[in-house]
């Protein structure tokens, strides 16, 4: 695997997000990667970006939106206007989902969550266990694929509610050379082969939602100029779908800097509902900037 020391590397006028969903409170671990982001920028006379993540609308709400303003604003950071809202930008989206379906590499999916939890039940409990992505979710299962396009149009026909997933295995085979990725989390410049096909047919939108947090991503991230993803490991894995699909739109590969994470109290990473490690909490119990920026670690 080459290795290159990091200073060599050109980063100046790079261009860095950070991109959280308006989905629950800041927490430590957003801090982390918010700073780390704006400092990268600064430290390479580079631009820094706020992007909210917004297309899940069910769960993202104005006032979780605000609230990221004012928790990144009292930690002293500023960002360029106007910030990019990914619920304004859903005909992007649309139009590289389009590309997709034009190029046979997506298919309607109608399966439930029940019916797959139930296909997967079946099977296990018939002794095969069933495969499953980098974060224990289940793969699709192939029978909306095997479907006849004479069903696939009926179901259509009768307004059946379905989400557009990709065909991995078709979309891997597009490809005329493996996929990699440039990573220097480590500190150190890792060429990484990136393993799709691990994730199965993942979801490039679903009925309630025009895009999938894959698809707006990479789109983003393009559109936005973004030359360098500094982001947790929790989203490591997910860059070899980031990989594919830029590779099938065409779309430039940024630098990728997967930080560590802030665990909590038992061990595992934080979460939006664990209040003690909430920005705002932490503000109101008399906490600084300062004190944030040492209990990230920084
Ligand atoms: N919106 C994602 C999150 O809140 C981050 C996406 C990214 O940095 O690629 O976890």
């Amino acid at each position: 695997m080459p290795v290159e020391i990091m200073s060599d590397l050109p980063r100046q006028n790079c261009v860095t997000r950070f991109a959280p969903s308006p989905n629950g409170p800041l927490h430590l671990g957003h801090a982390l990667s918010a700073f780390m982001n704006a400092d990268m920028a600064r430290e390479n006379q580079g631009r820094f970006l706020l992007r909210i993540e917004d297309i899940d609308q069910t769960r993202c709400t104005p006032q979780f939106e605000q609230d990221i303003y004012d928790d990144l604003s009292w930690l002293g950071l500023t960002w360029e206007q106007p910030v990019r809202r990914q619920s304004q930008h859903f005909d992007d989206y649309r139009l590289a989902l389009e590309k997709l379906v034009a190029m046979d590499l997506a298919y309607p999916a109608f399966l439930t969550r029940g019916e797959v939890k139930a296909i997967v039940k079946a099977s296990e409990a018939g002794g095969t266990p069933w495969p499953r992505d980098p974060d224990g979710g289940a793969l699709y299962p192939d029978s909306d694929k095997q479907r006849s396009s004479a069903e696939r149009q009926s179901r259509l026909e009768a307004n059946a509610l379905f989400a557009w997933r990709l065909n991995m295995k078709n979309a891997i085979a597009q490809l005329d050379e493996p996929l990699f990725w440039d990573e220097f989390g480590s500190g150190q410049h890792q060429t990484i082969k990136a393993d799709p096909a691990q994730w199965g047919d993942v979801v490039l939108s679903r009925s309630d939602a025009p895009s999938s947090y894959h698809l707006s991503v990479v789109v983003d991230d393009a559109l936005q100029g973004i030359t360098d993803v500094v982001r947790g490991m929790d989203l490591y894995h997910a860059t070899a779908i980031h990989r594919l699909l830029q590779q099938l739109l065409s779309l430039p590969a940024p630098r990728y800097h997967h930080h560590r994470l802030i665990l909590g109290n038992d061990g595992r990473k934080l979460s939006k509902s664990q209040g003690s490690t909430g920005l705002a909490t932490l503000r109101a119990a008399g906490k600084t900037p300062s004190d944030i920026h040492r209990l990230v670690g920084l």
